[in-house]
């Protein structure tokens, strides 16, 4: 994608890949900042970006090198928040892009934080448990000058968990020769992390989904559902939207397609998962189908929860959903974005739908603070109250300005994020 923009000297105009999305949605909400728009090209460059190498020793005596990035976007709100994510496809671009959708998706739900995102570009299924706790330890002391528990706050994302974390921890805390949980979100509990943490973004998805479904006049009961990706996000959305009557026809992971029309049994299917790593040979299946047909299968409701740039434009043609809820972060293109909202398919985008994750992250670094925990049920109460309040917000902002709940969303979360920057003034 080529762009208009003043570019960082670090990217390639010709293909600025997941960032390149970002700037086009910046584009799309700047004529309604009104005099903040000033600020905006703040919002156009990351505050800071860290490239490190990670090297560690593998199990045979060889040495790798791994290349790392710790992006944070911008700290006007609070201090940088977001995930760390190991694939063999992170790029800078992505990065970067992922760390401006935290900011954005920070000051949707109104949590006090800027936005940032780590990750190493590995595929952590060729490491083994050693080297993986030797890959994560290194990492987290190449960024140790610019993390902490005011400063920015790492968490899980794609391939990480809360093992990975309690490694983070553990290797600030053995740098600064003292404990401080609140370093890292998405612990484990022992460790000070939080009840309800694990299912906190598929259960905000869930969360939004019935408030989408409400706007449409849509009913949950025997709804069609569509899940790609079938981990910490996808799993748990199909979880509760089966529990609340519907069918999950359709889940897609990174090996196949798995298919019933009267709806999967999404027990089954997670237990198999967690006993093979993939829905592949799920024996509950009607069908297995190829790749691309999954895009096309009936539905109502159809949740992304992989990876970005999956919704092209090819594929928002053929897509069926009257609700689409992005439990990724990035799944949509913004032509597809286009043609689907032409379409009058609603979008709850990235930046509200997936937000539940970090809002419960906000709840665990609060108590890590206060050294005072919550129930479960005041977890998932809160939550429930920040995403129906941010949704609604987004939902009138929609519908005053005649624009897409993800072009409402950024209205209300750069207005938030640039009132902050403006009144703080430039240093020096
Ligand atoms: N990785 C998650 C996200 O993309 C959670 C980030 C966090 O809890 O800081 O929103």
């Amino acid at each position: 994608m080529t762009s208009k923009h003043a570019l960082p000297s670090y990217l390639n105009p010709e293909d600025l890949g997941p960032w390149g999305v970002y700037l086009e949605q910046i584009d799309r909400v700047t004529p309604y900042l009104g005099n903040l728009s000033r600020w905006v090209e703040t919002l156009k460059r990351p505050k800071r970006i860290l490239t490190v190498d990670v090297p560690i020793e593998r199990d045979d005596g060889t040495i790798a090198h791994y290349e790392g990035y710790r992006v944070q976007h911008n700290l006007s709100r609070g201090p940088g928040k977001g995930g760390v994510r190991f694939h063999q496809d992170v790029t800078l671009s992505e990065v970067m892009a992922l760390s401006a959708w935290m900011t954005v998706k920070n000051a949707a739900v109104n949590v006090p934080y800027g936005g940032a995102k780590g990750g190493i570009r590995v595929d952590p299924k060729t490491l083994s448990r050693n080297e993986l706790q030797r890959l994560t330890r290194r990492y987290t002391s190449e960024i140790s000058m610019i993390i902490g528990p005011n400063k920015d706050i790492p968490a899980p994302d794609v391939n990480t968990n809360e093992q990975v974390m309690a490694w983070m921890m553990d290797s600030y805390a053995m740098i600064g020769g003292n404990m401080s949980t609140g370093v890292v979100t998405g612990k484990p509990i022992s460790l000070g992390g939080s009840l309800g943490r694990r299912d906190a973004t598929g259960r905000g998805v869930f969360v939004v989904g019935c408030d989408a479904a409400a706007k449409v006049g849509m009913s949950l009961e025997g709804a069609k559902v569509i899940v790609q990706g079938f981990g910490n996000v996808g799993g748990v959305a199909a979880r509760m939207f089966a529990e609340a009557g519907s069918k999950v026809v359709a889940v897609q992971d990174h090996k196949t397609t798995v298919v019933h029309s009267g709806g999967l049994n999404i027990p089954q299917l997670l237990a198999h998962v967690a006993e093979v790593g993939s829905v592949e040979g799920f024996s509950g299946a009607e069908a297995f189908v190829p790749r691309e047909d999954f895009w096309g299968i009936d539905c109502d409701i159809l949740i992304p929860a992989a990876l970005e740039q999956q919704i092209t434009a090819e594929r928002a043609q053929v897509i069926r959903a009257k609700i689409i809820l992005e439990g990724a972060n990035g799944p949509t293109l913004p032509a597809a974005d286009d043609i689907l909202t032409d379409r009058g398919v609603l979008i709850v985008p990235d930046v509200l739908a997936n937000a539940g994750g970090v809002t419960v992250s906000y709840f665990e670094w609060a108590q890590n603070f206060s050294s005072f925990f919550w129930t479960e049920e005041e977890i998932n109460s809160r939550l429930t109250r920040i995403m129906r309040e941010a949704f609604d917000a987004v939902w009138q902002v929609s519908q005053e300005k005649k624009v897409s709940m993800r072009t409402a969303t950024f209205i209300l979360a750069c207005t938030r994020v640039l009132q902050a920057r403006e009144v703080r003034g430039l240093y020096p």
